[in-house]
């Protein structure tokens, strides 16, 4: 590929990492954490084992989702990655921080190095699908990033607030710069289901998710709803109990890539 070699760094000499999947989006608090997380906690019911890199250390979330805010320990060889209660693998900047309400002031370099530093020094072992949580954007540092994992597929986010189209561009201009292949679109938030009768109500109007997919040809792995349930979920650390089916389709798409 067009990716310069010379920049993608070595994981571990104990890591046996089979797919790295990198999840991006326009920008933050669209729900790319969210979908990240869903998309790892379908694929480990499916059987597979998996982790959770997160990069996205201005912002961090996913020990919160999985209720693993412990400090993460570590030894000569390298560090250990927190295990949430149904064994997938996670490491944060979070787990590092002495104090996890600490802002991260870090230039990009820093950033783009601490990222790969979670893929050259953490202990991830044996994984089948290894989950990226990308800096949000698609600037400086989420490139950077892109430049020094071997990330084999990535998938974008996006909620119909946002100009999706422009998103997209942009995403599948960067991957086609770095010669990684988009696998498909999430959209979040894309409707609410009434509590009473069931109906869907687009909420934003109507979603344009899918002329977006058609333009750039690639695909809509799925839709979420807004749902009260999921967020609740996500602050107290129990995503793993939540029942939501919505990316089932999607990580079985990934699974036949
Ligand atoms: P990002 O990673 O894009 O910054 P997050 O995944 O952290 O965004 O989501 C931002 C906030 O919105 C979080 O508080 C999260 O719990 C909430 N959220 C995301 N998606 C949904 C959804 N589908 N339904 C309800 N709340 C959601």
């Amino acid at each position: 590929g067009s990716q310069p070699q010379s920049l993608l760094a070595e994981t571990n000499s104990f890591n046996d990492i089979k797919k790295v999947i990198a999840v991006v989006s326009g920008k933050g608090g669209v729900g790319k954490s969210m979908v990240t997380s869903l998309m790892a906690v379908s694929m480990n019911r499916l059987g597979y084992k998996t982790a959770i890199l997160d990069a996205d250390i201005t912002g961090p979330s996913i020990p919160k989702a999985f209720g693993v805010t412990e400090k993460a320990s570590a030894n000569e060889l390298g560090i250990f990655p927190l295990r949430t209660k149904t064994d997938i693998g996670t490491m944060s900047v979070n787990n590092l921080l002495e104090n996890d309400t600490d802002p991260v002031i870090w230039r990009g370099p820093v950033i783009a190095g601490t990222v790969k530093q979670f893929w050259t020094d953490v202990l991830w072992g044996e994984v089948d699908y290894l989950f990226v949580d990308m800096p949000p954007g698609t600037g400086d540092v989420p490139l950077t990033v892109f430049q020094s994992l071997p990330v084999d597929g990535i998938i974008v986010v996006t909620s119909p607030q946002e100009l999706v189209s422009m998103i997209v561009g942009k995403a599948v201009r960067m991957a086609e710069m770095m010669d990684i292949p988009v696998l498909g679109l999430v959209e979040n938030m894309s409707y609410l289901t009434c509590p009473d009768c069931g109906k869907e109500i687009d909420v934003f109007g109507k979603s344009t998710v899918a002329d977006v997919a058609k333009e750039y040809g690639i695909d809509v792995l799925g839709r979420l709803p807004i749902d009260p349930k999921l967020a609740t979920a996500c602050d107290n650390g129990e995503i793993e109990d939540f029942e939501g089916h919505w990316l089932d389709d999607a990580v079985k798409k990934l699974e036949v890539e």
